[in-house]
């Protein structure tokens, strides 16, 4: 966008904004430097720093950028605090008066209500993060347990009103993979989401210092390219969590589809993208630009597609 110099690996197709606000979100999800008890930098969310800068200036950028097609899409982190709502509308109105691009707001809308603002103020697409695989994991990061204010069963009558609201192919969630679940019942949590209408994306837990789980690591490689195989094949209706198997750890044994379209798709390195909204590539949000890529922001080349498949040894049989 030309706000800041800087040297870039991998361009953003997407512009990504987060709300600011002087003080931390009133939830306490803890992977999040944006938690109320984090003791991350407040410029932090997952390991990108957000410098900030006036709203005129940000929509300015996106107007050049949205014209000369660099942005193709604007997507918007909303920490929750009172005035959250009233901020992403304002922004999205003023945005929307002076270019025509596709908006989505990621964000814990809390009640229909706020769905209905942000659709009328020209949202396109809406992602509402479950983060975690199962109901017992969602109350310890992000539910009572650590201290937050979301339920896994509100999260989920949101998604169903959301798509009552923005229209199915327009909700999305987040799932973060290492929290402590495994492949299985990350795999379950996918078939489920689509069997709803909502595109789940995947993102790999990054330990972020002060962050009440800085401690724990990042998900196994091998893990995390199983799974995002099995969410590719799901997305993709090749197939379905009930067709495939797991062992005993919950690993993937069978991915529930032919030899042939398995390498075809391990080989055409689309699982291993950046997964979200169109036009989201998200470069290195859980990782550094030297690697190891989780998430890969472009095409792979023919060097990374082998290595996944040496990563995926045994799984490709
Ligand atoms: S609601 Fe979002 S910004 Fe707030 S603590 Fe949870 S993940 Fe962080």
């Amino acid at each position: 966008m030309g706000l800041l110099e800087g040297k870039l690996d991998a361009e953003p197709t997407t512009t990504y904004l987060m709300t600011y606000n002087q003080g931390k979100c009133v939830a306490n999800c803890g992977f999040c430097p944006q938690a109320k008890t984090s003791q991350s930098k407040a410029e932090l969310l997952s390991r990108v720093s957000w410098p900030t800068f006036s709203t005129s200036s940000v929509i300015g950028k996106i107007v050049n950028s949205a014209k000369t097609g660099k942005t193709k899409r604007v997507c918007i982190q909303a920490i929750n605090y009172p005035q959250v709502f009233g901020d992403l509308c304002g922004f999205i109105q003023a945005l929307k008066a002076q270019v025509s691009v596709p908006v989505s707001v990621s964000c814990q809308p809390l009640n229909a209500g706020n769905l209905w603002l942000l659709s009328r103020a020209g949202t396109d697409r809406i992602g509402i993060a479950i983060d975690a695989a199962t109901p017992q994991l969602f109350g310890k990061v992000k539910g009572e347990e650590a201290g937050g204010p979301y339920s896994w069963q509100d999260e989920f009558t949101l998604l169903r009103t959301a798509i009552g609201v923005f229209g199915e192919g327009n909700v999305s969630t987040h799932i973060i993979v290492g929290l402590g679940e495994t492949e299985k019942e990350v795999v379950k949590i996918i078939q489920k989401c689509v069997d709803m209408g909502v595109l789940p994306a995947l993102f790999a837990f990054t330990p972020v210092k002060g962050t009440a789980l800085a401690a724990k690591s990042k998900p196994k490689l091998e893990a995390y390219r199983r799974v995002q195989l099995a969410r590719y094949l799901i997305v993709n209706a090749l197939s379905r969590f009930e067709d495939m198997a797991f062992n005993k750890a919950g690993q993937t044994t069978d991915f529930g589809v032919g030899k042939d379209l398995l390498v075809n798709a391990a080989e055409s390195g689309k699982p291993f993208q950046t997964s979200g909204c169109p036009d989201c590539n998200r470069p290195f949000y859980n990782e550094k630009p030297g690697g190891p890529l989780y998430n890969y922001p472009r095409n792979l080349n023919p060097q990374e597609t082998a290595e996944i498949k040496q990563q995926l040894n045994g799984s490709l049989t």
